[in-house]
């Protein structure tokens, strides 16, 4: 913790890479400087859709400049969209989902707690009130702030990825010395990059293979677990209710492709011999390069496929501003057919299904280097693969988190499954191929107790909350009826839905206990490595990052949607993190 907190204080290229990643997404406030740009443009709609006053200023604002030579790019796409013959059809559904989030989101991104404008509703359930329930979604526009964080993250997250790679293929997984070579004139970027391994097709192919497996035993294989396994929820799954009200279905098969993918992976090494245990580890940068195109394809498509054939055009959100676009997403749930789920798909398989195997690739490459594996290889195996197992045997839980319900799909959920989380994610095994640190047996049970706590303290926290609200709060927690406070929301088709925010069991200690046992759990694999380096502790000080920005994005998010009864809430159970502290 104290090497973390030491990167953490320092403003080295991994801390403004790694808080880069999480700014655009901190800053969802409204764009007041360059709200005007957007309004009378390019927005399509921009007759019915304007940005209240304070949101017009001149566009000659210094504050605009970033904004503007993106521009001509912005409205040539917005341009095509909106002469689309393909897309008219869609853009009166869309054009009524603008005006229903435009009309409350400005305000209650400003933190406005009661609502007083009445929406009709349109299917007559319910209506709106002289004080409403608030609504939700990201905001529909970008500050300057956040444009740079999103331009920088784009030009720089995969040299963040590549520098901590390259730093073990080169620098023995030194973090500061590939940093002072670079700053010394000892090495230069060109220099770095002759000395790594470049594209090959025998990586592309091992790629296109492994995709297309995963692909394959998604779309392919409905879920028979659950048929077998008592207490596993998998098939045919209902998502939640999107800000457009729609409930969407999923095929939960997440834990069948894991093992299927596993058994085969142990056959291979035992039995069948097709390829070697260490394959992954062997063509590690090859396959980086690899998982950047997919990548940015991935994102570059979702990003087109929002403009062009939306999957459901009430749930796409445009913020005016190209880039923020495709860096956090217009589709809120992209699909190909009824069953491929952009989300769904990329955040679990490709990536998380490849965080054990990338692991077992590291401990044969420790086997064949070392002639024997750690006891903290074993570790870092052991508690990433009970995490890894715990996503999959709850994938029908995964549907009712930040990701699947609040998150857009854009780059940062294409590229950042594909490239960051498969390389960032596993590097504490990477490392351990460089130093096979063997721990005392003190150090070992120490670890192996820590992050079985975090992740004790991460799983019951997550079903606490998940058996109240699927239970509607008719469910007993710590031995007691739960306590709960009765809220409300309001959908962008005026609808109204009332909900419950729990405050008893792990709920009533602090607002995000799971993200505090999730840290725990991360640190203990920081900690499997001894503490010889900063390299591997890069993990902790991304999650905390990603986790405190993350609670407080969800929070404001709440806040809107919630309103006054989010406000109940904080008084209620007053502290985030950390009882007493945040
Ligand atoms: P949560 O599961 O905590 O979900 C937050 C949502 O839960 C809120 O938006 C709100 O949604 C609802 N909620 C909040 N408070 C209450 C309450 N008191 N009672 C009932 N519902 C409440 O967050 P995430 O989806 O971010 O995280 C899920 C897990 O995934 C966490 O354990 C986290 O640690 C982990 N995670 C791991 C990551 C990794 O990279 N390893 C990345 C991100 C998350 P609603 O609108 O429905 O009310």
């Amino acid at each position: 913790m104290a090497t973390g907190s030491t990167m953490l204080g320092s403003p080295t290229p991994q801390f403004v890479g790694a808080f880069a990643l999480m700014s655009p997404v901190l800053a969802d406030r409204t764009l007041e400087s360059c709200g005007s740009l957007q309004s009378a443009s390019s927005n399509p709609t921009a007759d019915t859709l304007s940005p209240p006053a304070s949101a017009r200023i001149p566009l000659a604002d210094s504050r605009c400049v970033v904004a503007l030579w993106a521009w001509p790019l912005h409205q040539t796409i917005e341009r095509c969209y909106v002469s689309s013959p393909w897309i008219k059809g869609r853009r009166k559904a869309e054009t009524k989902a603008r005006l229903c989030f435009s009309v409350s989101s400005v305000s209650e991104m400003n933190g406005t707690e009661t609502r007083r404008r009445a929406h009709p509703s349109t299917n007559g359930k319910s209506s709106g009130t002289a004080e409403e329930p608030g609504q939700w979604g990201r905001a529909w526009e970008v500050d300057w702030f956040s444009l740079l964080g999103v331009i920088s993250l784009l030009c720089f997250a995969p040299f963040i990825v590549f520098y901590f790679i390259m730093a073990c293929d080169q620098y023995q997984c030194s973090v500061m010395e590939p940093f002072l070579d670079l700053v010394s004139g000892e090495a230069t970027l060109g220099s770095v990059f002759e000395r790594s391994a470049s594209f090959t097709w025998s990586a592309a192919k091992i790629y296109a293979i492994w995709v297309s497996f995963q692909v394959f035993l998604y779309m392919c294989i409905p879920d028979v677990l659950h048929m077998v396994i008592p207490g596993y929820v998998g098939g045919v799954q209902d998502g939640a209710r999107t800000p457009a009200g729609l409930i969407n279905k999923y095929e939960i098969n997440g834990l069948q492709c894991w093992l299927i993918t596993h058994v085969l992976w142990v056959a291979n090494a035992h039995y069948f011999h097709w390829f070697s245990p260490t394959i992954i580890i062997d063509n590690w940068i090859p396959l980086l390069w690899c998982t950047n195109i997919l990548g940015y394809a991935v994102s570059t498509f979702a990003f087109i496929k929002a403009y062009l054939f939306p999957t459901n055009a009430e749930d796409c959100k445009f913020t005016g501003n190209v880039f923020y676009n495709y860096m956090m997403g217009i589709e809120f749930n992209p699909r190909i057919g009824k069953w491929f789920d952009f989300k769904l798909f990329f955040n679990g398989r490709p990536g998380i299904v490849a965080w054990t195997l990338i692991n077992l690739s590291y401990m044969a490459k420790q086997q064949e280097l070392y002639g024997h594996v750690t006891n903290s290889m074993i570790l870092v195996n052991v508690l990433q693969a009970i995490y890894v197992l715990d996503f999959f045997w709850n994938e029908a839980w995964y549907l009712k988190t930040i990701d699947i319900c609040h998150d857009h799909f854009g780059w940062y959920l294409g590229w950042g499954d594909c490239v960051w989380l498969p390389y960032l994610y596993t590097l504490q095994g990477l490392y351990l191929v460089y130093h096979p640190v063997q721990l005392s047996q003190l150090h070992a049970l120490s670890v192996l107790l820590l992050g079985l706590a975090g992740y004790y303290i991460f799983r019951s926290t997550n079903h606490q909350k998940d058996l109240f609200r699927r239970t509607e709060g008719q469910c007993s927690i710590w031995g007691n009826k739960p306590s709960y406070i009765e809220c409300s929301y309001k959908s962008s088709d005026g609808e109204i839905h009332k909900s419950k925010l729990l405050t008893s069991g792990f709920w009533g200690v602090a607002r995000h206990l799971n993200y505090t046992g999730d840290l725990m759990g991360s640190l203990a694999y920081c900690a499997a490595c001894g503490f010889g380096h900063l390299h591997p502790y890069f993990y902790i000080v991304y999650m905390t990052i990603l986790l405190v920005h993350r609670c407080v994005r969800d929070e404001h998010r709440c806040s809107s949607k919630y309103g006054k009864d989010w406000k109940k809430y904080t008084d209620a159970v007053s502290y985030r993190l950390i009882p007493g502290v945040f």
